[in-house]
């Protein structure tokens, strides 16, 4: 068996929606080192899609969900709750921003998490639009797929998507849109699309992920919880790729001291098994009635004990501190990386660990560099790292290193990242 003979068998029996960067079959992985069916060994600087905050197989989520498998290995929440589940959602309430009385539901992937916030609006305010922003990624079922802003791959060939669906432009100084135009924007749409009071939520991601790690700019969501509370409209933080310590706080949204009125938890929150939470102000939380919310999985036990592990490691391990210091020295090496190809690098912009370089425009067509961006990510792996694309336009690299990793590897494999540049 090598990376080879499997993506030969992957590429008969997987489909190719489903397709992967490049073939690198994980053997075995620890922390925020990978290695493949070949032998050969990787720095993870993407662990998954930011899932493993905590490393591969952390010693105590991996204990914590033997452990379970040992009691009982299903039970619904909607038939027969557990302990576990309860003790989750007192956790995930008490370290969601802002004091609101808060609730939880449990659910499996960050999608699902997305369409139960708008469910949940919608119930509460008996209202119909959701505005979300361009760039945007909320995931791939038929809503959030629209709420998506980027149409390729996510939304090519999948219409029809259903309506009450408005997207605004989301601010980015790179790209030159303003906070206040992109407010400007919102306005207009309130005059000519749909009006505020028909509006159940507007939905936003603090830093977007697949969008390119943009940051919100604090003024933006302070403006948007301003503009909710005078229409009475929900805001959803969409926190699936920067939450649990990912961007120097427990949730990205504490930047801008915002509360939202309910938050999407996902990915990072139980070390890579599926589970997905919302969280929110009790009073819209209840909106649905019994039955209304979850589903079979949603909340399992054994996520929920990972989860639980999760969340003891952060706080034992300083984690959200960390991401800070991490993000610190990315930012740092990337810099000087910048200052010796300014004509490949356009940018480096970091939220604590969730770190990217955005490539320059190729000179001929002033079109962004995808296809030099997929030559790095190629290179990386030959060179023994792991890196994911994201953008709107495929041209941004990011680095999503486990925030349990030792300074040692961040440094190696950015020598290994360097390394490769003269090679282009
Ligand atoms: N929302 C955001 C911000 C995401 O980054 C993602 C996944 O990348 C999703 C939603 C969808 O999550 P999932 O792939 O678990 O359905």
């Amino acid at each position: 068996m090598t990376n080879i003979s499997l993506q030969e068998r992957k590429v008969k029996v997987i489909a190719r929606g489903q397709g992967n960067v490049y073939p690198v079959y994980v053997d075995r992985a620890d922390n925020a080192e990978l290695w493949d069916v070949d032998g050969n060994r990787y720095i993870d600087f993407g662990t998954g899609i930011a899932v493993c905050n905590t490393g591969h197989s952390h010693p105590k989520v991996v204990a914590a969900v033997k452990e379970q498998l040992d009691k009982f290995s299903h039970s619904c929440v909607m038939v027969n709750p557990y302990e576990s589940a309860v003790e989750l959602a007192e956790k995930l309430t008490e370290l969601a921003p802002g004091d609101s009385d808060k609730k939880a539901i449990f659910v499996t992937t960050g999608a699902e998490a997305v369409e139960n916030c708008v469910k949940i609006a919608r119930a509460h305010t008996g209202r119909r639009g959701v505005i979300a922003f361009n760039g945007g990624f909320h995931g791939r079922t038929n809503l959030t797929m629209a709420l998506t802003g980027k149409i390729s791959p996510y939304k090519h060939l999948f219409g029809p998507f259903p309506g009450d669906i408005y997207h605004a432009p989301f601010p980015t100084e790179l790209h030159h849109v303003s906070v206040k135009a992109s407010l400007k924007a919102l306005e207009n749409l309130f005059k000519v699309d749909i009006a505020p009071t028909d509006v159940a939520a507007i939905i936003v991601e603090p830093v977007q992920g697949e969008g390119g790690f943009y940051a919100a700019p604090a003024e933006l969501l302070q403006a948007l919880r301003a503009l909710c509370d005078t229409h009475g409209i929900v805001l959803i933080a969409d926190e699936i790729q920067t939450g649990f310590g990912r961007t120097g706080k427990m949730f990205s949204f504490e930047h801008a001291e915002v509360e939202p009125d309910l938050i999407t938890m996902a990915k990072g929150i139980a070390g890579g098994f599926p589970i997905a939470a919302v969280v929110g102000k009790s009073d819209i939380m209840d909106a649905p009635l019994p039955g209304g919310l979850g589903g079979t999985y949603g909340g399992s036990p054994v996520g929920c004990v990972a989860a639980l592990a999760v969340l003891e490691v952060i706080e034992e391990q300083g984690l959200v501190k960390r991401a800070d210091q991490i993000g610190q020295i990315f930012n740092e090496q990337l810099s000087l990386l910048q200052s010796r190809y300014p004509k490949v690098i356009a940018e480096v912009r970091n939220q604590g660990a969730m770190i990217a370089i955005e490539l320059v425009c190729d000179g001929d067509n002033e079109q962004p560099n995808t296809k030099l961006t997929q030559a790095i990510i190629a290179k990386a792996a030959e060179h023994g790292l792991i890196l994911l694309a994201c953008g709107f336009y495929g041209n941004v690299i990011r680095f999503l290193p486990a925030l349990t990793i030792a300074d040692e590897l961040i440094y190696e494999g950015l020598d290994k990242f360097t390394q490769l540049f003269a090679e282009l």
